[in-house]
């Protein structure tokens, strides 16, 4: 049994999905001590408790420590099982990061699998599923399995209550190996704000001072009133470029001005585009995974993150790869994960 130290560098909750995802696909058992040592409110929350039951549901593992505050956890995985899953978080905890669990381990399951997923879609510190749609599975795609995230419903922090459906298609012929190295021409930029039970307006400052900042004209901007349980604002600053997409997201909070999300997000955003390395930094701590599992790949990315290195850590703990970050001259990061 392999025994993980869930306070190994970011020391956050990505040890724990990971290691999840990677016993299921490897069949090794795990033993993880120090859950999310390094956060102010340590052990399993709602959110990760969830990815736990669902990997648990997903293959039928053999599991003890699975209840909310654990510090420490056992997990022996059966075979995975595609099918037919429904998983409620049952706070405003992120759906997308339960997804971030189990999906690696269904994608490469005999069959295809639907997953609908309740709880928060647009959540801080998480991917939201505008991430998810147009950036990281598009991406995914790329290496075979097909995948599409429907939103029925967002979910803001506290009330919750999104709704979305996944359906994936594992690809017959296994996982190709991933490039990424350039950019491409860029096809589009467009600044959304969501609101949701929110005045209009809000939605208006944030594309309206995102915009400015960027540069970016009066027709890629637009403000969406979406249907929600609570209240609810997101600004999303999508680039799309022939190889690679970028979505930055600025996440609404109450009693802080629209201006300010929105010259934070619009900074980072041009950050991005400053550099011309196609994988932005939560892309690539989110795409070690699959390439690792699969035949590998080369690819970009604007630098290397506390999460991207503790990924590789926890990876090289189930899967025996020699992952290479090489700092390029140009201040970008060429990250190799060979194929065996
Ligand atoms: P905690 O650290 O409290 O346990 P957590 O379970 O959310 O929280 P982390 O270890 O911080 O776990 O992992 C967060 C994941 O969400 C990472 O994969 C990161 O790439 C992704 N992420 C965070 N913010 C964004 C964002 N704005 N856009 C896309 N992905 C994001």
């Amino acid at each position: 049994m392999l025994t993980i130290d869930g306070s190994y560098g970011e020391g956050g909750g990505q040890i724990l999905r990971s290691s999840l995802a990677l016993s299921m696909i490897t069949q090794q058992s795990f033993c993880i001590k120090n859950i999310r040592a390094a956060r102010s409110s340590p052990g399993l929350q709602r959110q990760h408790l969830a990815a736990v039951n669902a990997a648990v549901e997903i293959c039928q593992a053999e599991v003890v420590g699975n209840q909310l505050g654990a510090r420490e956890l056992m997990f022996r995985p059966n075979k995975v099982q595609s099918g037919e899953y429904h998983f409620s978080i049952g706070t405003a905890g992120s759906c997308m990061l339960v997804l971030q669990t189990v999906l690696p381990a269904l994608m490469i399951a005999s069959g295809k699998s639907t997953v609908t997923l309740e709880g928060g879609t647009h959540n801080p510190f998480a991917p939201p599923s505008d991430f998810l749609e147009q950036c990281f599975l598009k991406v995914l795609k790329r290496i075979g399995p097909g995948v599409e995230l429907e939103l029925e419903r967002a979910g803001f922090y506290p009330a919750g209550g999104g709704l979305c459906k996944v359906s994936i298609e594992p690809s017959s012929f296994g996982l190709r190996p991933l490039e990424i190295l350039e950019r491409g021409r860029l096809l589009n930029q467009e600044a959304i704000a969501l609101v949701a039970r929110l005045p209009k307006s809000i939605g208006e400052r944030e594309i309206n001072t995102a915009c400015r900042i960027l540069g970016w004209p009066q027709s890629s901007r637009s403000v969406r009133e979406i249907d929600s349980p609570g209240h609810g604002n997101a600004l999303l600053l999508h680039v799309e470029f022939e190889n690679v997409s970028e979505v930055v997201t600025g996440f609404g909070k109450l009693n802080v001005q629209a201006e300010f999300i929105a010259k934070k997000a619009a900074r980072e955003m041009k950050t991005y585009l400053a550099s011309d390395a196609p994988v932005g930094a939560y892309l690539a701590d989110q795409l070690l995974l699959p390439l690792a599992i699969g035949s590998g790949g080369v690819f970009r990315c604007t630098d290397t993150t506390p999460h991207t290195l503790t990924n590789i850590h926890t990876i090289k703990s189930f899967i025996e790869k020699e992952i290479k970050c090489e700092p390029l001259s140009d201040e970008t990061v060429l990250i190799t994960i060979p194929d065996t």
